[in-house]
């Protein structure tokens, strides 16, 4: 079958590699210059399933009013994207109900253990390197009360297949001596054994590359999809700022502007862009760098070293598809990892500081949103949110099966689109 897929990020070109080795033609289409240059580009480099919670946990509501008009917090919503924003947010709240979020925990827990999984496959297939490490990731905690329900937290993820080793301050140190200036502040910390990291751009461009050598994918960037051609509800064609394209079958991986390229075909698609910032410093005489990346969890701040760089990423503005860098926020997001790691700042050259931000494609409850649409040769695989790159392998590879008629490794129906009806 022809198959063209709209969106050169992680998940796309993961989603034209499985179909690809399925035996479809496949075509990926991507408005920017070059794969990898929106969402996926610069986030912070974890394969983290320990980190599969989705944002609207119970007590969301009661932290958005905290945390209103305060610049530095983790969680910010600029009043000028609230008219967009009544919809969706308001099913990010409902959402955010005990029941639901242990149910979309579950789903994000198991779906992140296969997709790891998966990764390791593809690794081992292809041989594909990223500046990846599989050393694990270590969740820190520097507040007793928050340690204690992370680590209950954990015991629902582990019915899910995520292993955990819960730390005391010492046990920490003794895995990784970097987190020993964060030694008189910590709680303590949970290791997180089957973690990976690595650098997404490196790997969407890497397996572009391999895909279109091994498989004879057609990459096509700088064109945009505008519209569609449909003819007796199927579409035939996009229309795009090249000209039409045509294929059989269609998937949309664009990210936060999936919602955008459904809306003319009367499809609602509950994503919402959630911004997060990151900041890379290239720190190769940094010899008390980490070895195990950090997720801090009450700082709301993640660290990875990705080959001689480090790359610390952060913070949910809720601005609509606002792309302004705004360089507090980066600033706080490099002060957060600067707490943990004080050894840090004698190894800042000001000069190869990259600040960047993304917009997460978020879906209302958390869980991405993969698969069939009332569009008979439409298929969705988008709103992976904070997990994207986590999931990439995993969301992908099922999307494949589906497409392909062959049953998928998991249960799809909580990852439909259909569940929102
Ligand atoms: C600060 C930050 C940190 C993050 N950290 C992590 C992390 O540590 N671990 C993790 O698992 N996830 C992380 N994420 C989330 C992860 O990066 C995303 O979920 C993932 O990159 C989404 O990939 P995607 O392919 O769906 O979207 P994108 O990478 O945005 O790709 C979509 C593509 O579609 C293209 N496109 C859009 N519209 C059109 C159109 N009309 N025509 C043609 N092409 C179009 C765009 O050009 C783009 O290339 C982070 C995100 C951010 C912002």
């Amino acid at each position: 079958m022809k198959v063209t897929v709209v969106g050169g990020g992680v998940i796309g070109i993961t989603t034209a590699w499985y179909l690809a080795e399925a035996g479809h033609a496949v075509t990926v289409v991507d408005r920017a210059p070059a794969m990898a240059d929106e969402t996926s580009h610069a986030n912070g480099g974890l394969l983290h399933a320990s980190h599969a919670e989705p944002w609207n946990g119970p007590g969301v509501f009661w932290d958005l009013i905290r945390w209103i008009g305060r610049e530095n917090s983790p969680l910010l919503v600029r009043p000028r994207a609230v008219p967009g924003l009544i919809r969706w947010g308001l099913g990010f709240l409902r959402y955010s109900r005990r029941r639901h979020h242990e149910h979309s925990l579950a789903v994000n827990a198991r779906l992140a253990v296969h997709s790891l999984e998966r990764l390791r496959a593809l690794r081992a297939e292809t041989g594909l390197r990223y500046d990846d490490r599989q050393e694990g990731i270590l969740k820190v905690f520097n507040d007793r009360t928050a340690f204690e329900s992370a680590v209950q937290a954990s015991t629902l993820m582990a019915e899910a297949g995520v292993r955990y080793q819960v730390l005391d301050p010492d046990q920490t140190v003794a895995l990784d001596p970097a987190y020993g200036d964060a030694r008189a502040q910590l709680a303590g910390a949970i290791y997180y054994p089957e973690d990976e990291s690595g650098d997404a751009c490196l790997f969407t461009r890497r397996l572009a590359a391999l895909a279109a050598e091994r498989h004879g994918v057609s990459l096509l960037n700088d064109t945009a999809v505008e519209d569609w051609r449909l003819e007796a509800g199927r579409i035939v064609a996009a229309r795009t700022n090249r000209g039409e394209i045509e294929a059989d079958a269609w998937v949309l991986a664009a990210g936060s502007y999936t919602p955008l390229l459904t809306r003319p075909l009367g499809l609602r698609v509950p994503i919402y862009p959630v911004k997060g910032y990151s900041v890379t410093l290239h720190t190769p005489d940094w010899e008390g760098a980490p070895r195990i990346p950090m997720i801090d969890d009450e700082r709301k701040v993640v660290m990875a070293r990705l080959g001689d760089r480090i790359r610390m990423a952060g913070t949910a503005e809720f601005a609509g598809y606002d792309l302004s860098l705004r360089p507090a926020r980066c600033d706080n997001v490099l002060n957060n990892v600067l707490a943990t790691f004080p050894g840090l700042r004698d190894h800042i050259a000001p000069e190869t500081r990259e600040d960047w931000c993304g917009l997460r494609p978020m879906s209302m409850d958390g869980p991405p949103i993969i698969g069939a649409t009332p569009v008979p040769n439409l298929y969705l695989n988008s709103g992976t949110g904070h997990l994207g790159w986590t999931f990439a392998c995993g969301v992908s590879h099922l999307l494949a099966q589906q497409l392909s008629g062959e049953p998928p490794a998991l249960d799809m129906a909580p990852l439909a689109l259909s569940r929102f009806n």
